[in-house]
């Protein structure tokens, strides 16, 4: 027994300190999954041992105290924290609870995605803000009412009259900063050598608590409203009897609302949610670390109440960790296809949201700097959906005397030439462009999504080719022969004969922009070769493009036109030019890269893309209509004739709407590109159209692995793992919003 009391007493001390960390200094020491372990542990014990329960554990409270230099202030209700699920299983025990407690519940959910923010009070007096109070330990919060103001998307004053607003209304909900503006806001640190911020969730607790109003003002933060405390009317009519009637109220008021938030009419339909939210989750604009169910008749609500910590009528449904934590094996360096020197850190393997990872990226020297890490260190590593795992930060605190600093090499690894560090850059670059690392890199960028996309030529493939000297220039796949290939281990003939036939085949189908993205061309990214395609039409005609033509060009600065001019410069890049107009790989633009006019409808058409689309990636969309012979497009123009818009679509969608353009959804694009009549209505696009697919889009060739786009910074190894690389995805790709 002393011995389960001796435990129950360290955990309690273990949780209290990172509580500290973690809700005073917004500075935690461990993950989240850690520190729920060893909750889970600790409630565990006190439910076997009631008798060794205290007041204060950290089981009975909500974590935060009030930082120094910040006032408090009492919560008129208490806010509560959530109780936890963590499997389908945890899911059906809450909810038999309920049954337990009220047999006859109907039980219907109002659900949230569980964002990973600060939780905040704001409470508006005759509809106008008074107060922001953080929930702290959740009877008293500070108040925060200054930077609270900066907060673009929190109403100043509420919308609506008379009886439509309330009195007096607490409102709930999350203060958070997106992945985008986090990631801008860290490089900004980095850049001026401030602090960087572990995560987007300290980010805006950091921000929020600065006493400083001016500084919460440079700083990107939301607030998204999920319910309410006291809420008084001028009359006695009791309004919104659903938490589903919040959420509607609290929207009509001026607050914004999380994304896929839902009524789910019973547990099976919130399972169904929770799965669909975790396939989404990484095309979410900020970070969410499950969903939260909420029973939605507020009368059953009422009923069951409150344990000391959390509501009985909610959960949190949580997601599989993101975060782990793991030994820095070593540092190496990765040459990328502009030579530049990436340092890619070795893990002890460790499973991170479901997938092994034992390599990660760190960016470049400055990265390692900033996060001080040293080769031996244990690290805590992050995986957000599916981009690159990170490594977050060194755990300093448990350093042995066994580590060692890390000397970034002044030579490539490779060709062992003397790298060099450019004045105003961050990244080492080996200049030898005969680097052998180089080469590959630009042959497999040549073949790679990013580049010609050629379907099912594996990247490992080109690996093999390029290190055994088949192929020394992307010039030299165009001549393989189906004996040649056969030659290899593990290729046979209908896979030599699928490979032979795929670079034949993409010197018909080439457009002249994905030509241009495939020659690798230093800043030149899909958007710049589309105005470059669209302005020179011809390879021939941008060569011998002067600096201040290329200038005048949208998507063109000072740095993109030297780059260009420097690649046209170049004795190497012409020859290897030529040699691509002697095989026929010459694409010009629209001529011979749109296929007839009146053979498909979009083909000619010029089109915009923008806002967030629902289920497509915009540029995966934007590649679509390029297959089929659209145009497209950077800005919107009356010469512009279809502007395909998503979600928070902005200013583009506001001047197609002026000139009147035809605006489609991306159902409409979908059935359009799927083969509808010219300029057909598009609302009456006639069913079966997609029977009359485009004649010339591309047959997938075989079903070898697609190469990913090398991205400068992007690890990439022969050796990775098949499970890290499901994790490697599109750079474009990382950003995207829902
Ligand atoms: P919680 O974050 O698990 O859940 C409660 C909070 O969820 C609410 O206060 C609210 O702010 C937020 N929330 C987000 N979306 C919501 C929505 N739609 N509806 C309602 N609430 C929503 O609980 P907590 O008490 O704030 O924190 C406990 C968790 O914090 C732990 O489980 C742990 O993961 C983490 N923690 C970590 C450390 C560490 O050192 N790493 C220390 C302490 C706590």
């Amino acid at each position: 027994m002393t011995e389960v009391r001796a435990r129950a007493e360290w955990l309690r001390r273990q949780l209290e300190h990172h509580s500290y960390r973690y809700y005073v200094l917004d500075d935690p020491e461990v993950t989240d999954a850690e520190y729920d372990v060893l909750f889970r542990e600790l409630l565990a014990l006190e439910e076997a041992h009631p008798e060794l329960v205290t007041p204060e554990s950290p089981t009975r409270k909500v974590g935060g105290e009030v930082l120094p230099g910040l006032v408090s202030q009492r919560h008129s209700q208490r806010m509560y924290s959530l109780d936890n699920a963590f499997s389908a299983d945890d899911f059906n025990e809450f909810v038999q609870r309920i049954l337990r407690l009220e047999p006859e519940a109907v039980c219907a959910f109002w659900v949230d995605p569980k964002m990973d923010g600060l939780a905040m009070e704001v409470i508006y007096e005759q509809g106008v803000l008074t107060t922001a109070l953080t929930r702290g330990d959740g009877e008293e919060g500070e108040v925060v009412t200054h930077t609270m103001r900066t907060v673009g998307n929190l109403p100043l004053r509420l919308r609506g009259e008379g009886g439509t607003v309330p009195t007096r209304i607490e409102v709930r909900g999350e203060v958070v900063m997106s992945r985008k503006d986090f990631d801008a806001m860290n490089a900004r640190q980095r850049k001026e050598g401030g602090k960087l911020f572990a995560n987007p969730r300290n980010a805006a607790a950091g921000s929020v608590r600065q006493l400083d109003s001016a500084v919460a003002a440079t700083r990107p933060l939301m607030f998204l409203a999920y319910g309410v405390g006291v809420v008084e009317w001028g009359d006695d009519t009791p309004h919104w009897e659903t938490q589903q009637a919040i959420m509607l109220g609290l929207s009509a008021l001026g607050f914004q609302i999380p994304p896929q938030t839902r009524l789910c009419a019973s547990p099976a339909e919130v399972l169904a949610h929770f799965d669909r939210l975790a396939a989404l989750r990484p095309e979410l604009p900020f970070e969410i670390d499950g969903m939260v169910a909420k029973l939605n008749d507020r009368s059953l609500q009422d009923a069951l109440g409150f344990t000391a910590r959390f509501p009985r009528w909610a959960i949190a449904f949580k997601f599989p960790a993101q975060q782990a934590r793991t030994r820095l094996l070593d540092i190496q360096i990765q040459v990328g296809r502009t030579g530049v020197l990436t340092p890619v850190a070795h893990l002890e393997p460790v499973e991170v949201g479901g997938v092994v990872v034992s390599r990660a990226t760190l960016h470049n020297e400055d990265e390692i700097r900033a996060k001080e890490l040293m080769i031996n260190d244990t690290v805590i590593i992050q995986r957000a959906g599916d981009v690159i795992p990170e490594v977050v930060r060194a755990v300093v605190e448990e350093r042995t005397g066994e580590e060692r600093d890390f000397v970034f090499p002044d030579q490539c690894p490779v060709c062992g030439s003397h790298a060099v560090r450019e004045e105003g850059e961050s990244a080492w670059r080996c200049m030898n462009m005969a680097c052998p690392a180089v080469v590959r890199q630009s042959i497999i960028h040549f073949v790679s999504k990013a580049g010609l996309d050629i379907q099912g030529v594996g990247k490992k493939w080109i690996e093999q080719l390029v290190d055994r000297e088949v192929v020394k220039t992307p010039v030299d796949l165009f001549g393989l022969t189906r004996l040649q290939l056969m030659g290899f281990e593990r290729m046979g003939p209908k896979l030599a004969k699928n490979f032979v036939e795929a670079f034949a085949a993409v010197k018909k189908t080439a457009t002249l922009p994905r030509f241009l993205c495939a020659l690798g061309i230093r800043h030149v990214g899909e958007q710049t070769a589309r105005v470059l395609a669209g302005h020179f039409l011809t390879l021939d005609a941008l060569r011998t493009a002067t600096a201040e033509e290329l200038i005048a060009l949208p998507d063109v600065g000072p740095e993109v036109a030297a780059s260009i001019l420097a690649f046209f410069n170049t004795e190497g890049n012409l020859a290897l030019l030529e040699e691509f107009r002697s095989i026929g790989l010459w694409p010009v633009y629209l001529a011979a890269a749109v296929p007839a006019a009146g053979s498909h409808p979009l083909a000619g058409k010029r089109m915009v893309f923008t806002g967030s689309l629902p289920t497509l990636k915009r540029s995966a969309a934007q590649r679509m209509a390029e297959e089929v012979g659209a145009v497209i497009a950077g800005s919107v123009s009356a010469k512009v004739d279809y502007v395909v818009a998503g979600e928070d679509a902005g200013s583009k969608l506001a001047k197609a709407a002026q000139l009147g353009l035809r605006v489609l959804t991306e159902e409409e694009f979908l059935e359009l590109h799927a083969g509808g009549g010219v300029d057909a209505d598009v609302a009456s696009v006639p069913d079966g159209a997609e029977e009359t697919a485009p004649a010339d889009a591309a047959e997938p060739v075989a079903a070898t692995e697609p190469i990913q786009p090398v991205a400068e910074q992007e690890p990439q190894s022969a050796e990775s793992g098949s499970d890290e690389r499901a994790a490697y995805k599109a750079k474009d790709d990382q950003y995207s919003l829902l």
